[in-house]
């Protein structure tokens, strides 16, 4: 069987020396790993779209084990991304978390969209990259249920707050009187992280990217949630992660 589908290319693994397996991160199917026979050799057919980030119209046929890719249409290579290192950083990071979140056989387009804009925006902005980065962990979290309770206490639901804490583990904000009897890794923020957060989740990440916030408070939240997406994903570290704050500190 034969089949077609948008797709972006989450991660190219090496079989041979002429043969690469990509994780695509198709509209129509979800996560889906498939061959590309030439992928590694300059002159073939697959290889112009057998780099992370190609977003094409792929054709593939259905394998016993491993579908195979016959042909691939590209969009958009998103090749500027390649050459810059921060940007690579940046947009690695996106594509491991959607790897880490998508499911073989199950689409998520919410999700396929936003991955799409925040590539584009990579692209084409030369600021506000750690907004962007916020942005994008939050509505993927959203978008793969793990969207953080961020209206009312996560214990009593109640919304009376002297102070506001963020409760990691139990995902979200937690109230003085739960606080007290409270376990886990809670951080002390204040109302404006929470309408921060309450806004982003509500905002297209094109809009997001616009706006101007103070890089402290950026700074403050992107702790949180980079905590709170290693416990939740269940995840003790990511790779491009760490490359991405080694990047950082260059
Ligand atoms: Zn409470």
């Amino acid at each position: 069987m034969i089949y077609k589908t948008d797709a972006v290319v989450l991660r190219k693994n090496k079989i041979s020396e002429a043969d690469v397996i990509l994780t695509l991160f198709t509209r129509k199917l979800g996560k889906i790993r498939a061959v590309a026979k030439g992928g590694r050799k300059p002159k073939a057919s697959l290889s112009p779209a057998s780099h992370i980030f190609v977003f094409g119209e792929f054709v593939l046929v259905k394998g016993k084990e491993l579908d195979r890719i016959s042909s691939a249409d590209i969009h958009e290579s998103f090749y500027s991304i390649r050459e810059d290192l921060s940007k690579l950083a940046y947009a690695s990071y996106f594509a491991e978390l959607c790897d880490t979140v998508t499911v073989e056989g199950v689409t998520n387009n919410r999700l396929f969209d936003t991955f799409l804009k925040a590539l584009s925006l990579i692209t084409h902005v030369e600021d506000n990259f750690e907004l962007i980065k916020l942005a994008f962990q939050l509505k993927l979290l959203d978008y793969s249920g793990f969207r953080p309770e961020l209206t009312k206490c996560i214990e009593c639901n109640g919304k009376k707050f002297k102070k506001i804490r963020f409760n990691i583990e139990q995902g979200g904000i937690i109230c003085d009187n739960c606080f007290n009897k409270s376990k886990g890794n809670v951080i002390l923020i204040d109302l404006t992280m929470v309408k921060i957060m309450r806004y982003i989740l509500k905002t297209d990440i094109i809009t997001i990217s616009k706006i101007k916030l103070n890089p402290l408070t950026i700074n403050r939240l992107s702790y949180i949630i980079d905590k709170y997406i290693l416990f939740h994903l269940q995840r003790k570290s990511f790779k491009s992660l760490e490359f991405l704050n080694t990047i950082k500190k260059i």
